[in-house]
């Protein structure tokens, strides 16, 4: 059954047909490549482009029916085609030069930190939900603080401002970044894996595929412009969701956190957020009897007002920025 000596020695002790349906899986693609560094390689990227675009078709399609817009957090405000082409066109091209290549260092990397990567049997829940865990909670605190540092004025300006190009953001836009950006913020994604591994040595491959398939969910859910009823963040209330992130694109400061709410709450870079919120509910408090136009359009009146301010805010950061340059 090996094709090569290489396969053949990767799995020398190892009774293919004992193994359960996902392991022979596992095992049949590095067999058939032959080549453990390609075959990881071609993996992780089939996965990555296929969980990125799979994520973010449905909220093209979201877009693109009226019956949803009720839960659309900026009212009003549809990614027109032309944006989400555009927008396509940049994340793929930097997937294909910047991501990829990166992404095909990644196996002869995961064996120097000691991470399984072709052996079988894969691990099982009890080993991965505690690590997926740790990589949430650690990726949230590195994303806090980079993020926050991302706003400072040379970096906001030559990085981040690509990223911000959109106050009402939409789920591709989620990597629409410099590639500057991807790869500090990305830091946060992989760190903990690689922590972990050199920690314990205990870590497979599989598991940082179910880590990155959910944080790439997260980062596109969270860009999604959609706060619905049944959002994640309605069931945990410290977890951020679109209804977070989204104010951060729209009024340029607050809300740094990625997955969690609590470092914005601790820090009290949430107090903009929060009273906004607050003045969303009380006018829709007041207005109980009035029809669902006029209190869209009293929701659009206080989007604009958060978006003015935004502008304000970011204009104030470049400004600094451009003073020190001539001191
Ligand atoms: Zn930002
Ligand atoms: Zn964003």
């Amino acid at each position: 059954m090996f094709h090569n000596a290489t396969s053949a020695a990767m799995y020398r002790d190892v009774d293919f047909t004992s193994l359960p349906w996902l392991e022979q899986q596992w095992m049949a693609w590095y067999i058939y490549i032959g080549n453990p560094i390609l075959a990881t390689g071609l993996m992780s990227f089939l996965l990555h482009e296929t969980i990125y675009f799979g994520r973010s078709v449905p909220w093209i399609i979201v877009d693109a029916i009226p019956y949803f817009r009720r839960w659309k957090l900026q009212a009003g405000k549809i990614p027109r085609p032309q944006e989400q082409w555009n927008c396509t066109k940049l994340v793929l091209f930097w997937h294909f030069t910047v991501e990829l290549p990166v992404i095909w260092l990644f196996h002869p990397f995961a064996e120097m930190v000691g991470m399984r990567t072709y052996e079988v049997p894969l691990p099982g829940y009890a080993e991965w939900v505690p690590q997926i865990a740790f990589f949430f909670v650690f990726e949230d605190m590195f994303h806090y603080f980079a993020h926050q540092a991302l706003h400072y004025g040379p970096l906001y300006k030559h990085i981040h401002k690509i990223h911000h190009m959109y106050s009402a953001p939409f789920g591709l836009a989620a990597t629409y970044a410099h590639p500057a950006e991807v790869a500090i913020l990305g830091m946060g994604t992989i760190a903990g894996p690689i922590l972990l591994c050199i920690a314990t040595g205990n870590f497979h491959l599989f598991s940082m595929y179910i880590w990155m398939t959910l944080r790439l969910f997260q980062a596109i859910d969270a860009h999604s412009g959609y706060d619905f009823p049944w959002s994640l963040q309605h069931w945990l209330p410290f977890w951020s969701g679109a209804e977070h992130h989204d104010f951060h694109h729209m009024a340029f400061t607050n809300n740094f956190g990625s997955s969690f709410r609590w470092w914005d709450r601790l820090l009290g870079t949430d107090d903009k957020y929060r009273a906004y919120r607050a003045r969303v509910k009380a006018s829709k408090d007041a207005i109980k009897c009035a029809s669902n136009e006029e209190r869209d359009k009293i929701e659009q009146k206080l989007i604009a007002e958060v978006e003015a301010d935004g502008v304000r805010a970011e204009a104030e950061v470049l400004r600094r920025m451009a003073k020190q340059k001539v001191q």
